[in-house]
This record gives C-alpha cells, structure tokens and sequence, in this order.
C-alpha cells in the first residue's frame, strides 16, 4: 500500500519520495500495476485523482528498463520515446513539471510543445534531445509537419482528458497523429487512455477502441 512496494525502480522511487508522496491514490494503485504490466489501459479519473503520475510513473520507470534502438543521428529532427497529448496549455504545463520532478537525475529529458506562441524556444529545446514530449494536439501536427518531431521511435502514448480534447474538436488533430505513429517501423506502442467522464459517450470509446489494443477498463 505504498510506493516502496511497488516496483518502479531505485531512480522513480527517490522521486517519489522526493516529492513527499507516499500512498498510492486508488487510480495510482490500480492504473500503475497494469500499466507495469504492458497493458494498454482506459481510465476515467477525475483531475486531482493523480492521473498524472499514473501514466507518467510506468512510462518513466519502462523508458529506465528499456532497451531502445538508437536514435537516428539527426540534428533537425527530434524522436521521443513517450508522447504525452493534452487538450490545452495550462495543463500541458502542469504535466511537463510534474513528469520533469518524476524524472529528476534520471536522465530522462522531458520537452513540452504547446500552441499560442513562437515555435522557437520549444524548437530549440526540441533539440537538445527529448525523451518524453509532452503536446497539444495543434502544435504537435505543426512541429510533425515542418519534420521536427518524428513519431517513429515512440513506445509509449498517453492521452491525458480525451473526453475534453474531443469536446475541443481535436479528434482529426488526434487521428492524424496517431496515424504516424502507426507507420512502418512500427515498434510496440503501449497506450493509456484517460477521461475525466465516464465514457457513455461513444467518441471516447470509439477513440479506445481504435487507438488501445486489448486494453483493461478501469473506473475509480
Ligand atoms: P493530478 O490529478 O495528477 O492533477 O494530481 C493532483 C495533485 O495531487 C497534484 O498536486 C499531485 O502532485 C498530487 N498527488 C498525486 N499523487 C499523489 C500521492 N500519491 N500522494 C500525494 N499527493 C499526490
């Protein structure tokens, strides 16, 4: 019933602590195991439940164990492990801090892209490497379209208030992005689905269904 019994590795572990958390909040305790586990997951949970470090802990923890090809060697173009997608700024913002302390001297890089504002800085960073990209739907197409963020090498995919990214209309936005994703090579990609309603309406579960392979439905 705490984080020290679940196994997340030394390095996610001192970060937890780290961050003063010490019981698993019920998505954390169910979400988490199955996500070890390597199955794709759909969960409703409400903000404030700790959907954050509900998909951030298993990607980081998998991208530590991992065994990757090396990436290309290409200046101009950057290829994340690990895609986070969220529907606005404020809370692509707030993810890319958390996820940056999760990863704290882990060597993990973590790189958020969001609309609204000059490309640049967000290229720049882009550039020093990524390993977690953590996006909005429109600026991620744009970066994807200028080449400057390659879908190729990613193992994992979160989609962080889907019921909300498709009440914003981004389900084009969406669709295409994971269509890149699914191109030859295509790697094993694991993905976690979360909504803050339960999904009685069909769009969320027709995203889960055509996204999430075999997946687990957890509702807390
Ligand atoms: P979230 O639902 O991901 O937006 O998280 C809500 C708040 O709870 C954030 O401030 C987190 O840092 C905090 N939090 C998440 N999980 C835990 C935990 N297991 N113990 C204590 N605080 C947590």
């Amino acid at each position: 019933n705490t984080f020290a019994e679940i196994d997340l590795g030394e390095a996610l572990n001192l970060n937890i602590r780290r961050c003063k958390y010490v019981k698993p909040t019920p998505v954390q305790r169910h979400a988490i195991p199955i996500s070890l586990g390597g199955r794709d997951l759909m969960a409703c949970a409400q903000t404030g439940s700790g959907k954050t470090a509900a998909f951030c802990f298993p990607i980081i923890s998998g991208i530590l164990n991992g065994k990757y090809a090396q990436k290309p060697r290409d200046m101009r173009t950057a290829y994340p492990l690990a895609l986070i997608l969220s529907p606005t700024r404020e809370l692509s913002c707030q993810i890319h801090e958390e996820a940056k302390k999760f990863s704290y001297q882990t060597g993990i890089r973590v790189v958020v892209a969001y609309g609204g504002t000059p490309v640049r800085e967000q290229l720049a960073e882009l550039q020093r490497g990524v390993d977690i990209l953590v996006a909005t739907p429109g600026r991620l197409n744009d970066l994807l379209e200028r080449a400057r963020v390659s879908l190729q090498m990613i193992r994992y995919l979160a989609l962080d208030e889907a019921d909300r990214m498709l009440d914003m209309g981004f389900e084009p936005q969406i669709r295409k992005i994971v269509e890149q994703m699914d191109m030859p090579p295509r790697g094993v990609r694991q993905t976690l689905l979360f909504s803050a309603t339960f999904p009685k309406r069909d769009t969320v579960q027709r995203l889960a269904s055509d996204f999430l392979a075999n997946y687990i439905f957890l509702a807390v």
